[in-house]
């Protein structure tokens, strides 16, 4: 397991908070204010070998679109032209003249020279994070430049070529790698900061660039990104852009549309579409950009990132709650006396945490001396400390005086701060490296959690699921999510994820959701694994013109193919 570098995870915090100390000696029998255990979380580790079952039908039965070309040595000798340095190309295609030649054209600092000769190395590129689809792409190329992407997709197109752009290939959908014999274009060298403005705090990037270190870049000039999410030491800003990405800060911040000032573009033609600008206010026609965030990769290369950040002092708080109706009532106080500052509000369930708790040797111990059905993580953070503290502490003075936590504790440095955010970022990665399913989708709050209980009783009455680790072959239906943003991630957790527990959750989740007006992926994206689920959100109109828009940037289908629109 290889972690970068623990430094980058901190976040500036303040030391010194009087007001909410005051609030914790008035309530100090029921609050643990003790240093909570567990590491930060940074760069992600791989987690699972590859699922025997396809989990989705659609992934299965697509077949190879045959307008496309294969890759052959005749386009590994042009990518090498246009990517002369070395770790440009990794290929395991031969010279057909010198079969026993080296399969890429040098090593480099990030990719040894034997990885580069091994086809694992491709592998790795092949596979996406959940380890549910292996694309066979006999070429990953890593340019450095906005020239390199243009020149790659120019000859792409010309030649008919289909491309898979890659980030961090951290996505859940299975949309960063290819179905059939893509080629990969991974964006992890085209990663330099641009330029920063200290006075507006607008970042220009590279795409490539991965997220928590241009956190590390803004944070000391006493900034932070506008979004934040456990994925953060993998997933790059490009990618981010690419799925819309939410995560744990879209309460404050709100969405990518809002907070991309500006993208460049390269388009599957191999011109540069500059929409780069780093302006506030821009009301010039159409905003072409926002097709872009949330494309995941199906119209174009995201190769630079304007982004609007934003100042950040942040404290946070670990609540047990005993019931959902503690979750929802904290909710309403928080936005009532937290208001603006509020920039995060993090739930999950206990089916959820045990995975962390049991997650082995370096698993965290249980926060709070009893154990809760449900946790709350609240997020405070405003430029002025004073304001943030004293809205912070009035809300804590409310949950008490209104009895609505079984306990609570609070960070009262860096440190700790960090801690907290730690369960939360690590339950994901604790879940999913066991055989699952997993889900995205909003719902209003009345719906937020029922559909984890009407999940569980379905599955109960099929005779699959008998609660927690229990006898059914599905151990765990487990709900967490960015309760702030009405956005839950379900995850079925099964010892066989067989045939039978995957049509026991699908369409029936999706159809759940839909007839209650939720949407079927609130941050994730549709890749290949939701594609066929579109029309349970977008109306036939809808999906029309978006194959017309589709046409429009990319006419011959290159891009991305057989993700987002079937
Ligand atoms: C543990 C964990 C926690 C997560 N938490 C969250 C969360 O809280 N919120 C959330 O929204 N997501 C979350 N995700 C999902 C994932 O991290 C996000 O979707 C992220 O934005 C993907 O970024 P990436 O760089 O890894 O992109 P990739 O996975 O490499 O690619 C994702 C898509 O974007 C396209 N793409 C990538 N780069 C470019 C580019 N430069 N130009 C054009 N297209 C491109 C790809 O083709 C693909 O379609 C989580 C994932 C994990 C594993």
């Amino acid at each position: 397991m290889s972690f970068l570098s623990s430094a980058l995870c901190l976040r500036s915090l303040p030391l010194t908070r009087p007001a909410l100390a005051l609030a914790l000696a008035q309530s100090a029998c029921r609050w643990s204010v003790r240093p909570t255990p567990g590491p930060p979380f940074c760069r992600l580790p791989s987690i699972r070998s590859i699922s025997t079952y396809p989990p989705s039908w659609a992934a299965a039965l697509l077949k190879r679109n045959p307008q496309f070309k294969s890759l052959d040595w005749t386009d590994v000798q042009a990518f090498r032209t246009i990517l002369p340095s070395p770790g440009g190309v990794l290929t395991s295609i031969r010279d057909p003249t010198n079969p026993d030649a080296t399969t890429s054209s040098s090593s480099s600092a990030s990719v040894s020279a034997d990885q580069l000769d091994s086809q694992e190395a491709l592998q790795a590129y092949n596979t996406d994070w959940l380890k549910l689809y292996r694309g066979q792409a006999p070429v990953v190329l890593f340019p450095e430049t906005t020239a390199h992407v243009a020149a790659i997709l120019r000859y792409c197109q010309e030649h008919r070529l289909a491309v898979v752009p890659q980030g961090g290939n951290t996505c859940v959908t299975g949309a960063s790698v290819p179905v059939f014999d893509e080629l990969i274009l991974n964006l992890a060298k085209l990663n330099r900061v641009r330029q920063f403005d200290p006075v507006g705090g607008v970042l220009v990037s590279d795409a490539g660039c991965i997220l928590q270190n241009l956190e590390a870049y803004v944070e000391p000039r006493g900034f932070t990104m506008p979004l934040d999410l456990a994925a953060k030491g993998s997933c790059q800003i490009g990618g981010n852009v690419a799925t819309n990405a939410g995560g744990v800060h879209f309460l404050k911040y709100g969405s990518l549309h809002g907070s991309v000032l500006g993208l460049e573009v390269v388009l599957p033609s191999g011109e540069v579409m500059d929409l780069l600008s780093t302006l506030r206010k821009d009301s010039t026609g159409y905003d072409l950009k926002q097709l872009f965030i949330g494309a995941e990769g199906t119209l174009g290369v995201i190769t630079g990132v304007a982004l609007q950040t934003a100042p950040f002092l942040p404290v946070a708080v670990l609540l047990g709650l005993n019931s959902y109706k503690q979750a929802l009532d904290t909710y309403a106080l928080a936005q009532k006396h937290i208001y603006q500052n509020l920039s995060a509000f993090e739930f999950w369930d206990r089916e959820c945490f045990n995975y962390l708790l049991e997650s082995g040797a370096n698993a965290p111990s249980e926060p709070f001396a009893s154990t809760y059905p449900y946790y709350i993580l609240v997020e405070s953070s405003s430029s002025d400390e004073d304001q943030n503290q004293e809205s912070l502490s009035k809300f804590l003075d409310i949950l008490l005086q209104n009895k609505l936590m079984g306990d609570g504790t609070i960070s009262f440095d860096q440190s700790q701060f960090n801690r907290l955010w730690a369960y939360r970022e690590s339950i994901p990665s604790a879940v999913l490296r066991h055989p699952s399913l997993a889900y995205d989708l909003t719902l209003d709050y009345p719906h937020f959690y029922q559909v984890v209980e009407v999940l569980r009783d379905r599955l109960r009455q099929m005779g699959l699921y008998d609660g927690y680790k229990g006898r059914g072959n599905v151990q765990a239906i487990a709900g967490l999510g960015h309760f702030g943003d009405g956005n839950i991630h379900v995850c079925v957790v099964a010892k066989d994820l067989n045939k039978e527990v995957f049509e026991a959750v699908e369409p029936f989740i999706y159809e759940w959701a839909a007839e209650r007006g939720g949407s079927i992926s609130a941050e994730h994206g549709l890749g290949i694994l939701k594609a066929p689920y579109l029309h349970y959100t977008r109306s036939e109109v809808v999906i029309r013109t978006m194959r017309q828009i589709k046409t429009v940037f990319d006419p011959h289908g290159i891009m991305n193919p057989y993700k987002v629109l079937t």
